[in-house]
C-alpha cells in the first residue's frame, strides 16, 4: 500500500509550523527556543568560561560541549530521566553539526556549554535542538561563519517526505529517518544520519528536500535574530543579509 495522504494533512514537502525566539533565558550568555509542530527545544549557552576539569582544556581553542536532554513528560509515556546512549549520541552529532561554523580560536582553555532541553517531543528533536543551539550561540556572540539549520527527511512507505512526525516514524509499512543539517550560506551538510534503508536516488531526492527545507528554517532563524536586535544593532542585518 502506498502512503497517499499524510496523517496530519501536510504536503509531502511541507514542514510543520515553526516559531523561533532568541533571548528567552536572561541569565544565560545566549539562549533561544525553536518550535516545529509539537516539538519544542530550548537552549541555554554558557561561556566561553574556564574549562573544568582542567585536563580537558585545549590551549589552542575553546571546546564546544553539548548536553541534550528530553524531559520526562515531553512525550506521552513518561521517559526515564537522565542521560542515555541516545542522548550521548545526540550530544556528539549536535557538536559535529555546529563546529564547522564556529570559530573558537579566540578562547583557548575555555568551554562553551550548550544545554538543550526538549520540553515537548513529537519527532525531530535533535534537529530542533540544533536549530535552537545555532541561534543561542549567535545570541551569545560566539564568532560564527554561518547559522546551521536542521530538519529530518525520510521515506514513509514509498514516499520521500520532509519533517516526519512520530506517527510517521512509526508507520507500519516502515520508515527511514534521515536527520540533516546544512550550514546557512555555505549550504554544506554538517549532519547526515540514516536510520533505515533507501536507494541512492531516494537519498539524493531526500537531501534535496532537506536542503530546501533548511532554506525555510534559515529564514525563520534570521527573523528571530533580527526581531531581537531590531533597531538596536544594524550590523546584525548586514551580517545576515550581506
Ligand atoms: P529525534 O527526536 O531526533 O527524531 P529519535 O528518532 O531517537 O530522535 O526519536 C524520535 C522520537 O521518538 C522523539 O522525537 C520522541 O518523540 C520519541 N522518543 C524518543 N525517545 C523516547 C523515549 N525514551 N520515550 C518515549 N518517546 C521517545
Amino acid at each position: 500500500m502506498s502512503y497517499t495522504k499524510r496523517f496530519d494533512g501536510r504536503k509531502f514537502d511541507e514542514i510543520r509550523k515553526m516559531e523561533a525566539k532568541v533571548g528567552v533565558i536572561p541569565r544565560a550568555d545566549g539562549s533561544a527556543t525553536f518550535k516545529i509542530g509539537d516539538t519544542i527545544a530550548t537552549v541555554a549557552v554558557y561561556g566561553p568560561r574556564s574549562m573544568f576539569p582542567r585536563f580537558l582544556q585545549n590551549p589552542e581553542k575553546g571546546v564546544l560541549r553539548c548536553y541534550y536532554d528530553m524531559i520526562s513528560f515531553s512525550v506521552t509515556e513518561r521517559k526515564r530521566p537522565g542521560p542515555s546512549r541516545r542522548s550521548t549520541e545526540i550530544n556528539l552529532v549536535t557538536e559535529k553539526s555546529l563546529l564547522p561554523v564556529l570559530d573558537l580560536t579566540q578562547f583557548p582553555n575555555t568551554a562553551v556549554d550548550v544545554y538543550i532541553q526538549i520540553t515537548q517531543a513529537n519527532a525531530g528533536t535533535r534537529c530542533a535542538g540544533i536549530c535552537a543551539a545555532s541561534l543561542a550561540l549567535a545570541h551569545a556572540g560566539i564568532p560564527m561563519k554561518d547559522l546551521v539549520a536542521a530538519i529530518s527527511v525520510g521515506k514513509v512507505s514509498d514516499k520521500i517526505i520532509i519533517d516526519l512526525d512520530k506517527k510517521e516514524e512509526d508507520h507500519k509499512e516502515g520508515a527511514t529517518d534521515i536527520p540533516l543539517a546544512f550550514t546557512g550560506r555555505g549550504k554544506q551538510i554538517s549532519l547526515l544520519q540514516l536510520d533505515g534503508e533507501v536507494t541512492k536516488d531516494e537519498l539524493i531526492k531526500a537531501i534535496e528536500l532537506g536542503r530546501n527545507g533548511c532554506e525555510e528554517i534559515l529564514k525563520v532563524q534570521k527573523k528571530a535574530l533580527q526581531d531581537y536586535y531590531k533597531g538596536e544593532i544594524r550590523w546584525m542585518e548586514i551580517i545576515l543579509n550581506p
